[in-house]
């Protein structure tokens, strides 16, 4: 297996070459690392290559190693289903959350969100697999969504996440990325959301998510090796 700084470097040079292929600044498509099930000094060695946003899915785990690595400037993104009883730590530990996708949730993070802190980025979650997927609202449900989260004086509506069924060809690849670009110009269109930010793009399709307008590619696996759910890893 190659070590964390090959694997940094291999993956930024797929971002930057992806990003050129389609006419794209690579500095708009940023690398959240995403570093569930993997220990602190994994993280560690991240931030030693200069990677600073750090993407958790499983809040206990998050908040454990945000304190072992309190010593380090970080920028923590939620990205894993969210229940109703762990809104208030995650609206007191993230700066964002890519996997809002009711406004129960939302609701729940603005009330709780530290006054003391910054809005807390908020990605909305569609579902763009259709009933492959269970997770994320509905394409229909959407607007009405959005138009509640960005009322929400605590939160910042930046965009839209996905997490399309996996697949190896290139255009089935394509066609949800496509579909959720389209939503988020929809929004603007619609409701005059000024959204920044696409968080799509995992380990094997970042080419075909940045090539339809990724801005936060979210990738595990291609850094940091395979996880084993089997056997903690700290
Ligand atoms: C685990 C995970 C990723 C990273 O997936 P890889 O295929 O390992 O790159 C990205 N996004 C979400 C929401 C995840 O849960």
């Amino acid at each position: 297996m190659s070590s964390i700084p090959e694997s940094v470097a291999k993956v930024r040079a797929r971002i930057r070459e992806a990003a050129q292929a389609s006419g794209r600044d690579p500095q708009n498509v940023r690398l959240l690392a995403v570093s569930k099930t993997k220990p602190a000094s994994v993280l560690r060695e991240a931030f030693a290559c200069g990677q600073r946003d750090f993407g958790e899915n499983y809040l206990q785990e998050a908040l454990a190693k945000q304190a072992e690595l309190a010593d380090l400037e970080l920028t923590w993104h939620f990205i894993g289903p969210i229940q109703s009883n762990k809104t208030r730590a995650i609206a007191e530990h993230f700066a964002w959350v890519h996997s809002v996708d009711r406004a129960k949730i939302a609701q729940r993070l603005s009330e709780q969100r530290p006054a003391h802190l910054p809005p807390l980025n908020i990605c909305l979650q569609v579902n763009v697999s259709g009933e492959a997927s269970k997770s994320g609202c509905e394409p229909e449900e959407l607007a009405e969504l959005a138009g509640a989260v960005a009322e929400l004086p605590n939160l910042r509506l930046r965009g839209l996440m996905a997490i399309p069924e996996p697949s190896d060809d290139p255009a089935a690849q394509h066609a949800p990325f496509a579909r959720l670009r389209e939503l988020q110009e929809s929004l603007g269109q619609h409701l005059g959301l000024d959204l920044d930010t696409l968080s799509m793009g995992m380990s094997h399709d970042l080419e075909a998510a940045i090539a339809e307008g990724a801005t936060w590619v979210r990738i595990g696996t291609a850094l940091f090796g395979a996880r084993d759910y089997g056997q903690p890893s700290r």
